[in-house]
């Protein structure tokens, strides 16, 4: 019964300095969020012990009377939450999720189309060496040039000419909203399946924001951890008549026992998400990211070489463009660290420079917002992060912007009166 504290030092002067860590300095990687203290609580919970293998009701093992409770809340909610007619709650990540739902649809060979990684897709949707770029043939469609916008004709021309089994829309790193109706015509045209990835913009989704997927796509896969804010996990949305092959996909044809401990943790964020304060909050994100996007459009971000693909942004993040800064995507993440600001450098379309230095940075909203941070805060930290990223960056100016930084770390508490491991 001792606590971590006694058990492992080690890891408790761990555990203590990252949050320290999240609670000083301002989080701008937007996949990341904060899990209210809820849902660490049911994901800290003696759930973790259980084995659970099946799904509410048909289980391989006994005992599983309360986790089944739980399953089917989770199941409901996020039903509900989204209007899916079936949900599978057990993915243990976004990864897993995506492979559960290719392993459900789709037979080795077959001919994917997804979004090229380096013009703003995720690893799962077709990369060389990820699994779904090893089992499928790819396809691989782009953002247009110019606009910086998904390039609809050219998805058009190739589900055309390559035939899909499945098209895959969603993204990582990318700024505007998709063309769900526009991506089910074609898929329907070239007899494919449609999923929709939309790890990223989920939370936008329950509150109404952003348009929702589920009723153009045969499956929906998201995350649970990004905008929705709640614990590092995968579930798959999909119509009823993709139900059991994605749940025999998911269990057990890629996972064993089910985390009911996370499965919990999601059933809390899903009530949350249904919530007017989580919509209010998702506002405040969507505010946050278009104030950054004027902010780096200024003529004296633009004098820097600064600025952001599309013009603007839609979503939960900014792309800032760092091709004619004299700054590449390593230097820039740096310098923002150095003031206390947390993002990712990302390749922007085209890059110039190589993938681990990059000439862009990806930077969103949902954590600040989940602190609480509002127009006045998300001005105040655009115009650190514009000013960070000018000529004349130096030792005073660091400290100068750091100091702003803190302030607004310190009007904004995260996690005040959370102990962890005592
Ligand atoms: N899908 C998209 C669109 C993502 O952006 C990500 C993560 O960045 C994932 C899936 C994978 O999620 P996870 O990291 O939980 O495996």
């Amino acid at each position: 019964n001792s606590s971590l504290h006694e058990v492992d030092p080690d890891v408790a002067a761990a555990v203590d300095a990252e949050l320290h860590r999240q609670q000083s300095t301002l989080e701008m990687i937007a996949s990341e969020n904060f899990a209210p203290v809820a849902s660490l609580q049911a994901q800290g919970s003696v759930l973790t012990n259980k084995y659970a293998e099946g799904y509410p009701g048909r289980r391989y093992y006994g005992g599983c009377e309360h986790v089944d409770v739980i399953e089917d809340i989770a199941r409901n909610r996020v039903k509900e939450l989204f209007g899916a007619e079936a949900a599978n709650v057990q993915p243990h990540s976004g990864a897993s999720a995506n492979a559960a739902a290719m392993f459900a649809l789709l037979k080795p060979g077959d001919t994917i189309m997804g979004l090229d990684l380096a013009h703003g897709g995720h690893l799962t949707h077709g990369m060389r060496i990820n699994f779904s770029g090893k089992l499928y043939n790819v396809v691989a469609y782009h953002v247009d040039e110019k606009t910086n916008l998904v390039d609809m004709e050219e998805v058009e021309r190739l589900a055309r000419a390559e035939r899909p089994q499945l098209i895959i829309a969603g993204w990582s790193a990318y700024p505007r909203q998709l063309d769900f109706a526009a991506f089910r015509r074609i898929a329907d045209e070239v007899g494919a399946l449609l999923m929709v990835d939309m790890a990223h913009f989920a939370g936008l989704v329950a509150a109404g924001l952003h348009p929702n997927p589920v009723p153009y796509a045969d499956v929906v896969t998201t995350t649970t951890h990004k905008t929705l804010g709640g614990p590092r996990g995968g579930v798959i949305l999909s119509k009823k008549e993709h139900a059991k092959k994605i749940n025999s996909a998911v269990f057990p044809g890629q996972q064993g026992g089910p985390l009911e401990h996370v499965i919990a943790a999601k059933a809390v964020s899903f009530k949350i998400a249904a919530t007017e304060e989580f919509k209010e909050r998702q506002e405040r994100v969507l505010e946050g990211a278009k104030l950054l996007a004027e902010r780096l459009t200024q003529p004296d971000a633009v004098d820097a070489g600064v600025s952001v693909l599309s013009g603007g942004t839609d979503v939960h993040l900014v792309l800032v463009d760092l091709r004619h800064s004299e700054l590449d995507g390593q230097q820039a993440e740096d310098r923002l660290d150095e003031v206390g600001i947390t993002v990712n450098r990302n390749a922007v379309p085209n890059d110039p420079r190589p993938p681990m230095v990059t000439s862009g940075l990806r930077i969103g909203t949902p954590a600040l917002a989940t602190r609480g941070f509002a127009a006045e805060d998300f001005r105040e930290v655009a115009d650190v992060i514009a000013e960070a990223l000018k000529p004349g960056f130096d030792e005073a100016k660091a400290k100068s912007l750091a100091g702003r930084v803190s302030a607004l770390a310190e009007k904004h508490p995260l996690y005040p009166d959370l102990v962890q491991g005592r």
